[in-house]
Protein backbone atom coordinates (compact mmCIF):
# COMPACT_ATOMS: atom_id res chain seq x y z
CA UNK A 1 0.00 0.00 0.00
CA UNK A 2 1.21 3.62 -0.15
CA UNK A 3 0.58 6.20 2.16
CA UNK A 4 -2.81 7.32 0.49
CA UNK A 5 -3.67 2.89 1.02
CA UNK A 6 -3.73 2.32 -3.04
CA UNK A 7 -1.80 -0.83 -3.05
CA UNK A 8 1.81 -0.27 -4.83
CA UNK A 9 3.65 -3.15 -6.00
CA UNK A 10 7.04 -3.79 -5.25
CA UNK A 11 8.09 -0.65 -3.38
CA UNK A 12 10.61 1.95 -4.98
CA UNK A 13 13.42 -0.57 -3.47
CA UNK A 14 12.79 -3.42 -5.21
CA UNK A 15 11.94 -1.00 -8.61
CA UNK A 16 15.42 0.59 -8.15
CA UNK A 17 17.05 -2.65 -8.10
CA UNK A 18 15.68 -3.72 -11.19
CA UNK A 19 16.28 -0.51 -13.06
CA UNK A 20 19.89 -0.87 -11.59
CA UNK A 21 20.29 -4.16 -13.00
CA UNK A 22 18.59 -3.55 -16.20
CA UNK A 23 21.28 -0.41 -17.19
CA UNK A 24 23.86 -2.34 -15.37
CA UNK A 25 24.06 0.78 -13.15
CA UNK A 26 25.74 1.36 -10.07
CA UNK A 27 23.14 0.57 -7.19
CA UNK A 28 22.97 3.58 -4.80
CA UNK A 29 19.63 2.95 -4.66
CA UNK A 30 18.37 0.31 -1.78
CA UNK A 31 20.02 0.37 1.08
CA UNK A 32 21.90 -2.46 1.33
CA UNK A 33 25.64 -3.38 1.75
CA UNK A 34 27.79 -5.10 -1.05
CA UNK A 35 30.19 -6.39 1.25
CA UNK A 36 29.55 -9.49 3.59
CA UNK A 37 29.50 -9.00 7.15
CA UNK A 38 32.20 -10.39 9.55
CA UNK A 39 33.43 -13.89 9.15
CA UNK A 40 33.32 -14.60 12.25
CA UNK A 41 29.80 -13.82 12.51
CA UNK A 42 28.95 -15.51 9.46
CA UNK A 43 30.90 -18.87 10.89
CA UNK A 44 28.38 -18.58 14.06
CA UNK A 45 24.73 -18.56 12.26
CA UNK A 46 26.23 -21.31 9.91
CA UNK A 47 27.21 -23.53 12.99
CA UNK A 48 23.79 -22.18 15.01
CA UNK A 49 22.07 -24.64 11.76
CA UNK A 50 24.15 -27.68 12.82
CA UNK A 51 24.44 -27.31 16.85
CA UNK A 52 22.08 -27.34 19.06
CA UNK A 53 22.67 -24.34 21.37
CA UNK A 54 19.74 -23.25 23.27
CA UNK A 55 17.25 -25.54 21.80
CA UNK A 56 16.52 -27.23 18.34
CA UNK A 57 18.06 -25.14 15.94
CA UNK A 58 15.96 -25.26 12.82
CA UNK A 59 12.32 -25.62 14.53
CA UNK A 60 10.18 -22.88 15.92
CA UNK A 61 11.62 -19.96 18.28
CA UNK A 62 9.60 -19.19 21.65
CA UNK A 63 7.26 -16.28 20.49
CA UNK A 64 9.72 -13.51 22.17
CA UNK A 65 12.77 -14.76 20.87
CA UNK A 66 15.55 -16.65 21.59
CA UNK A 67 16.25 -16.17 25.66
CA UNK A 68 20.14 -15.48 24.72
CA UNK A 69 19.61 -12.77 22.11
CA UNK A 70 16.92 -10.62 24.79
CA UNK A 71 19.98 -10.42 27.06
CA UNK A 72 22.30 -10.03 24.71
CA UNK A 73 20.17 -6.28 23.98
CA UNK A 74 19.60 -5.97 27.45
CA UNK A 75 22.96 -5.87 28.21
CA UNK A 76 23.81 -3.69 24.82
CA UNK A 77 21.39 -1.16 25.79
CA UNK A 78 22.61 -1.15 29.61
CA UNK A 79 25.63 -0.44 28.16
CA UNK A 80 25.84 2.15 25.77
CA UNK A 81 22.52 3.82 26.72
CA UNK A 82 22.11 3.52 31.00
CA UNK A 83 18.59 2.09 30.27
CA UNK A 84 17.38 -0.98 31.95
CA UNK A 85 15.54 -3.77 30.37
CA UNK A 86 13.95 -6.94 31.71
CA UNK A 87 14.77 -9.26 28.90
CA UNK A 88 12.02 -11.41 30.07
CA UNK A 89 9.42 -8.85 29.27
CA UNK A 90 10.60 -5.65 27.85
CA UNK A 91 12.19 -7.23 24.75
CA UNK A 92 10.99 -9.10 21.75
CA UNK A 93 12.66 -10.39 18.54
CA UNK A 94 11.14 -9.49 15.09
CA UNK A 95 11.50 -10.58 11.33
CA UNK A 96 13.41 -7.39 11.13
CA UNK A 97 12.72 -4.22 12.00
CA UNK A 98 10.20 -4.85 9.74
CA UNK A 99 7.84 -6.95 11.62
CA UNK A 100 8.54 -4.90 14.97
CA UNK A 101 7.18 -1.35 12.55
CA UNK A 102 3.98 -3.70 11.56
CA UNK A 103 3.11 -5.24 15.07
CA UNK A 104 3.46 -1.56 16.58
CA UNK A 105 1.52 0.12 14.61
CA UNK A 106 -1.33 -2.43 14.38
CA UNK A 107 -0.98 -2.66 18.11
CA UNK A 108 -1.44 1.21 18.30
CA UNK A 109 -2.52 2.94 15.93
CA UNK A 110 -6.49 2.57 16.31
CA UNK A 111 -8.99 2.59 13.19
CA UNK A 112 -9.71 6.54 12.51
CA UNK A 113 -7.03 7.96 14.64
CA UNK A 114 -4.31 9.83 13.35
CA UNK A 115 -0.53 8.33 13.35
CA UNK A 116 2.34 11.65 13.04
CA UNK A 117 5.73 11.15 11.49
CA UNK A 118 8.43 13.39 10.01
CA UNK A 119 8.88 13.66 6.45
CA UNK A 120 10.72 11.70 4.53
CA UNK A 121 9.84 9.22 6.49
CA UNK A 122 10.34 5.03 5.74
CA UNK A 123 7.63 3.91 3.49
CA UNK A 124 6.37 0.76 5.55
CA UNK A 125 4.79 3.56 8.32
CA UNK A 126 2.91 4.92 5.91
CA UNK A 127 1.33 1.66 4.57
CA UNK A 128 1.13 -0.58 8.10
CA UNK A 129 -0.93 2.98 8.78
CA UNK A 130 -2.99 2.19 6.32
CA UNK A 131 -3.83 -1.54 7.43
CA UNK A 132 -4.30 -0.08 10.82
CA UNK A 133 -7.32 1.94 9.12
CA UNK A 134 -5.23 4.74 10.68
CA UNK A 135 -4.37 8.47 8.43
CA UNK A 136 -0.38 9.13 8.18
CA UNK A 137 -0.04 12.94 8.51
CA UNK A 138 3.57 14.31 8.08
CA UNK A 139 5.77 17.25 9.29
CA UNK A 140 8.28 18.58 7.17
CA UNK A 141 11.53 18.37 8.70
CA UNK A 142 13.28 21.72 8.15
CA UNK A 143 14.96 23.09 5.02
CA UNK A 144 18.49 23.03 4.63
CA UNK A 145 19.33 21.21 8.16
CA UNK A 146 16.50 18.45 8.30
CA UNK A 147 15.66 19.13 11.90
CA UNK A 148 12.19 18.09 13.51
CA UNK A 149 10.33 21.45 13.16
CA UNK A 150 8.82 21.27 17.18
CA UNK A 151 6.35 24.17 16.26
CA UNK A 152 4.81 22.56 13.08
CA UNK A 153 4.85 19.02 15.02
CA UNK A 154 3.27 20.90 18.19
CA UNK A 155 0.44 22.43 15.54
CA UNK A 156 -0.16 18.93 14.17
CA UNK A 157 -0.24 16.52 17.55
CA UNK A 158 -4.23 16.75 18.79
CA UNK A 159 -5.91 13.90 20.91
CA UNK A 160 -6.86 12.38 17.94
CA UNK A 161 -2.99 11.10 17.29
CA UNK A 162 -2.77 7.66 18.54
CA UNK A 163 0.64 7.30 17.71
CA UNK A 164 3.77 8.84 16.94
CA UNK A 165 6.85 7.26 14.37
CA UNK A 166 10.29 8.89 14.80
CA UNK A 167 13.36 7.89 13.61
CA UNK A 168 16.88 8.82 14.66
CA UNK A 169 19.26 8.15 13.15
CA UNK A 170 17.16 8.87 10.63
CA UNK A 171 16.79 7.67 7.01
CA UNK A 172 17.05 9.47 4.60
CA UNK A 173 18.66 12.71 6.16
CA UNK A 174 20.86 10.50 8.23
CA UNK A 175 19.28 13.39 10.95
CA UNK A 176 20.43 12.38 14.84
CA UNK A 177 17.46 13.65 17.02
CA UNK A 178 18.99 15.64 20.20
CA UNK A 179 17.87 14.44 23.55
CA UNK A 180 16.14 17.83 23.89
CA UNK A 181 14.31 17.50 20.53
CA UNK A 182 13.18 14.09 21.79
CA UNK A 183 12.07 15.26 25.24
CA UNK A 184 9.90 18.00 23.76
CA UNK A 185 8.12 15.15 21.36
CA UNK A 186 7.50 13.05 24.28
CA UNK A 187 6.17 15.95 26.18
CA UNK A 188 3.59 16.50 23.35
CA UNK A 189 2.92 12.96 22.64
CA UNK A 190 1.85 12.62 26.99
CA UNK A 191 -0.05 15.75 26.41
CA UNK A 192 -2.12 14.49 23.74
CA UNK A 193 -1.93 10.62 25.02
CA UNK A 194 -0.55 9.27 22.20
CA UNK A 195 1.94 6.64 22.07
CA UNK A 196 5.54 6.76 20.35
CA UNK A 197 7.24 4.24 18.61
CA UNK A 198 11.08 5.35 17.69
CA UNK A 199 12.55 3.08 14.36
CA UNK A 200 16.44 2.93 15.65
CA UNK A 201 17.73 0.71 13.37
CA UNK A 202 20.91 3.06 11.92
CA UNK A 203 21.96 3.59 15.99
CA UNK A 204 25.43 1.96 15.93
CA UNK A 205 26.02 4.10 12.86
CA UNK A 206 26.92 7.41 14.07
CA UNK A 207 29.29 8.67 11.89
CA UNK A 208 30.98 11.57 12.93
CA UNK A 209 32.16 11.69 16.91
CA UNK A 210 29.84 14.86 17.89
CA UNK A 211 26.40 13.29 17.05
CA UNK A 212 25.11 11.08 19.97
CA UNK A 213 22.29 8.62 19.37
CA UNK A 214 19.51 8.66 22.32
CA UNK A 215 17.30 5.80 22.42
CA UNK A 216 13.93 7.04 23.11
CA UNK A 217 13.73 4.70 26.37
CA UNK A 218 16.43 7.03 27.56
CA UNK A 219 14.79 10.26 27.80
CA UNK A 220 12.71 10.96 30.95
CA UNK A 221 8.76 10.39 30.65
CA UNK A 222 9.21 8.20 27.79
CA UNK A 223 9.13 4.51 29.31
CA UNK A 224 5.17 4.70 29.79
CA UNK A 225 4.27 5.21 25.94
CA UNK A 226 7.26 4.63 23.59
CA UNK A 227 8.86 1.78 22.08
CA UNK A 228 12.06 1.41 20.32
CA UNK A 229 12.36 -0.76 17.45
CA UNK A 230 16.17 -1.70 16.08
CA UNK A 231 17.48 -4.54 13.76
CA UNK A 232 21.20 -6.13 13.34
CA UNK A 233 20.69 -6.04 9.85
CA UNK A 234 22.48 -2.59 9.29
CA UNK A 235 24.92 -3.12 12.59
CA UNK A 236 26.64 -5.96 11.49
CA UNK A 237 25.64 -5.77 7.60
CA UNK A 238 23.57 -8.83 7.30
CA UNK A 239 20.17 -6.98 5.99
CA UNK A 240 18.97 -10.70 4.57
CA UNK A 241 18.85 -12.37 7.84
CA UNK A 242 15.93 -10.32 9.19
CA UNK A 243 16.89 -10.06 13.13
CA UNK A 244 14.50 -7.51 14.74
CA UNK A 245 13.22 -6.59 18.07
CA UNK A 246 11.21 -4.69 19.97
CA UNK A 247 12.05 -2.70 23.30
CA UNK A 248 10.35 -1.11 25.69
CA UNK A 249 7.74 -1.31 28.87
CA UNK A 250 6.03 -5.23 29.55
CA UNK A 251 2.48 -3.53 28.78
CA UNK A 252 3.26 -2.59 25.73
CA UNK A 253 5.43 -5.16 24.73
CA UNK A 254 2.52 -7.42 25.45
CA UNK A 255 0.26 -5.52 23.51
CA UNK A 256 2.87 -5.64 20.51
CA UNK A 257 3.61 -9.26 20.77
CA UNK A 258 -0.25 -9.91 20.47
CA UNK A 259 0.27 -8.98 16.65
CA UNK A 260 3.46 -10.24 16.22
CA UNK A 261 1.85 -13.81 17.18
CA UNK A 262 -0.32 -13.67 14.43
CA UNK A 263 2.05 -12.53 11.75
CA UNK A 264 5.17 -14.83 11.83
CA UNK A 265 4.23 -16.29 15.07
CA UNK A 266 8.56 -16.45 15.90
CA UNK A 267 11.67 -15.37 14.20
CA UNK A 268 14.03 -17.66 12.84
CA UNK A 269 16.39 -19.37 15.52
CA UNK A 270 19.82 -19.93 14.05
CA UNK A 271 20.72 -16.04 12.96
CA UNK A 272 19.19 -14.87 16.15
CA UNK A 273 21.73 -16.83 17.98
CA UNK A 274 24.46 -15.24 15.74
CA UNK A 275 23.24 -12.14 16.60
CA UNK A 276 23.36 -12.23 20.07
CA UNK A 277 27.04 -13.20 20.19
CA UNK A 278 28.05 -9.99 17.67
CA UNK A 279 26.20 -7.88 20.19
CA UNK A 280 28.13 -9.68 23.11
CA UNK A 281 31.74 -8.97 21.39
CA UNK A 282 31.63 -6.98 18.03
CA UNK A 283 35.30 -7.72 17.52
CA UNK A 284 36.04 -4.14 16.74
CA UNK A 285 33.78 -4.90 13.51
CA UNK A 286 31.28 -1.86 14.61
CA UNK A 287 34.24 1.14 14.39
CA UNK A 288 36.16 -0.55 11.65
CA UNK A 289 32.55 0.03 9.75
CA UNK A 290 31.84 3.41 10.55
CA UNK A 291 35.25 4.47 9.45
CA UNK A 292 34.58 2.80 5.95
CA UNK A 293 30.96 4.51 6.01
CA UNK A 294 32.66 7.63 6.99
CA UNK A 295 34.86 7.39 4.11
CA UNK A 296 32.75 6.52 1.59
CA UNK A 297 30.48 9.54 2.54
CA UNK A 298 32.94 11.73 2.06
CA UNK A 299 34.12 10.17 -1.30
CA UNK A 300 30.38 10.24 -2.78
CA UNK A 301 29.90 13.48 -1.07
CA UNK A 302 32.46 15.59 -2.83
CA UNK A 303 32.07 13.64 -6.22
CA UNK A 304 27.91 14.78 -6.00
CA UNK A 305 29.18 18.59 -5.19
CA UNK A 306 31.65 18.35 -8.02
CA UNK A 307 28.54 16.84 -10.40
CA UNK A 308 26.48 19.94 -9.62
CA UNK A 309 24.04 18.05 -7.35
CA UNK A 310 24.51 19.40 -4.01
CA UNK A 311 24.63 16.66 -0.75
CA UNK A 312 23.78 17.18 2.64
CA UNK A 313 26.35 16.28 5.75
CA UNK A 314 24.45 13.31 7.40
CA UNK A 315 26.04 12.44 10.89
CA UNK A 316 24.87 8.95 11.16
CA UNK A 317 23.64 6.06 8.22
CA UNK A 318 23.94 4.66 5.25
CA UNK A 319 22.57 7.82 2.82
CA UNK A 320 23.00 11.32 1.39
CA UNK A 321 20.89 13.46 0.00
CA UNK A 322 21.34 16.01 -3.13
CA UNK A 323 19.62 18.74 -3.65
CA UNK A 324 18.95 18.35 -7.88
CA UNK A 325 17.31 22.31 -8.02
CA UNK A 326 20.78 23.79 -9.36
CA UNK A 327 21.26 21.26 -12.17
CA UNK A 328 17.82 20.43 -13.82
CA UNK A 329 14.02 21.51 -13.69
CA UNK A 330 13.23 17.45 -13.78
CA UNK A 331 11.24 16.22 -10.67
CA UNK A 332 13.23 13.88 -8.68
CA UNK A 333 11.33 10.92 -9.92
CA UNK A 334 12.28 10.99 -13.40
CA UNK A 335 16.09 12.43 -12.41
CA UNK A 336 16.74 9.20 -11.11
CA UNK A 337 15.23 7.27 -14.32
CA UNK A 338 17.56 9.32 -16.75
CA UNK A 339 20.61 9.22 -13.81
CA UNK A 340 19.97 4.94 -14.06
CA UNK A 341 20.12 4.92 -17.83
CA UNK A 342 22.09 7.45 -18.45
CA UNK A 343 24.61 8.26 -16.35
CA UNK A 344 24.68 4.55 -15.11
CA UNK A 345 23.86 5.13 -11.37
CA UNK A 346 20.82 4.34 -9.49
CA UNK A 347 19.41 6.39 -6.78
CA UNK A 348 15.83 6.80 -5.12
CA UNK A 349 13.37 9.56 -5.74
CA UNK A 350 12.72 11.05 -2.28
CA UNK A 351 8.97 11.83 -3.34
CA UNK A 352 8.82 8.23 -2.96
CA UNK A 353 9.30 9.11 0.68
CA UNK A 354 6.87 10.91 1.48
CA UNK A 355 2.77 11.26 1.53
CA UNK A 356 2.09 12.06 -2.06
CA UNK A 357 -1.09 13.44 -1.45
CA UNK A 358 0.18 16.31 1.61
CA UNK A 359 2.96 17.62 -0.05
CA UNK A 360 2.57 19.98 -3.15
CA UNK A 361 3.83 19.48 -6.52
CA UNK A 362 7.06 21.62 -6.40
CA UNK A 363 7.94 21.29 -2.59
CA UNK A 364 11.88 21.17 -2.04
CA UNK A 365 11.32 17.39 -0.81
CA UNK A 366 10.57 16.62 -4.50
CA UNK A 367 13.71 17.63 -5.79
CA UNK A 368 16.39 15.61 -3.62
CA UNK A 369 17.33 12.15 -4.18
CA UNK A 370 19.20 9.89 -1.75
CA UNK A 371 22.15 7.66 -2.56
CA UNK A 372 23.60 4.99 -0.80
CA UNK A 373 26.61 5.03 0.35
CA UNK A 374 27.20 1.56 2.27
CA UNK A 375 28.86 -0.33 -0.85
CA UNK A 376 32.42 -1.02 -1.15
CA UNK A 377 35.43 0.99 -2.40
CA UNK A 378 34.87 -0.07 -5.83
CA UNK A 379 31.20 0.90 -6.53
CA UNK A 380 31.93 4.26 -5.04
CA UNK A 381 34.53 5.11 -7.32
CA UNK A 382 33.03 3.74 -10.20
CA UNK A 383 29.80 6.08 -9.68
CA UNK A 384 31.87 8.84 -8.45
CA UNK A 385 33.52 8.49 -11.76
CA UNK A 386 30.30 8.14 -13.83
CA UNK A 387 28.67 11.21 -11.92
CA UNK A 388 31.81 13.34 -12.83
CA UNK A 389 32.20 12.51 -16.54
CA UNK A 390 28.33 11.45 -17.63
CA UNK A 391 26.63 13.92 -15.74
N1 LIG B 1 13.54 1.24 9.33
C1 LIG B 1 14.37 1.97 8.57
C2 LIG B 1 14.48 3.43 8.82
C3 LIG B 1 15.10 1.34 7.56
O1 LIG B 1 15.92 2.07 6.80
C4 LIG B 1 14.94 -0.04 7.34
C5 LIG B 1 15.62 -0.73 6.20
N2 LIG B 1 16.87 -0.91 6.38
C6 LIG B 1 14.09 -0.75 8.17
C7 LIG B 1 13.40 -0.08 9.15
C8 LIG B 1 13.88 -2.23 8.01
O2 LIG B 1 14.79 -2.98 8.74
P1 LIG B 1 14.88 -4.57 8.60
O3 LIG B 1 15.64 -4.85 7.36
O4 LIG B 1 15.56 -5.01 9.84
O5 LIG B 1 13.48 -5.09 8.51
N1 LIG C 1 15.92 0.02 4.30
C1 LIG C 1 16.44 -0.01 2.98
C2 LIG C 1 16.42 1.37 2.39
O1 LIG C 1 15.94 2.32 2.97
C3 LIG C 1 15.68 -0.93 2.05
C4 LIG C 1 14.71 -1.85 2.63
C5 LIG C 1 13.76 -2.41 1.61
O2 LIG C 1 14.14 -2.72 0.48
N2 LIG C 1 12.56 -2.53 2.02
O3 LIG C 1 16.91 1.49 1.30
Amino acid sequence: YDQAGHAVLPTVYERTTAAAISHEAVNLGQGFPDQEGPQWLLDAAAAAITEPHTGPPNQYAPGMGLPVLREAIAEDMLRRQGVSLDPDTSIMATTGATEGIAATILAFATAGSQVLCFEPHYDSYGACAALAGAELVGVPLTAGDFRPDLDAFAAAISDRTSLVLLNTPHNPTGTVFTAAELEQIVELAHRHGARIMCDEVYEQLILDPEQQHRSILSIPGASDIAVAVSSAGKSFSVTGWKVGWVMGAPALINQVRGVKQFLSFSSGPAFQWAVAQGLRDDQGYLSALRSELAEARNHLSTALDEAGLRPNSPGAGYFLLADISELTDLDDAAFCDLLAAQVGVAAIPVSALIIADQIPRNHRLRRLVRFAFCKDRHSISEAAQRLQQRL
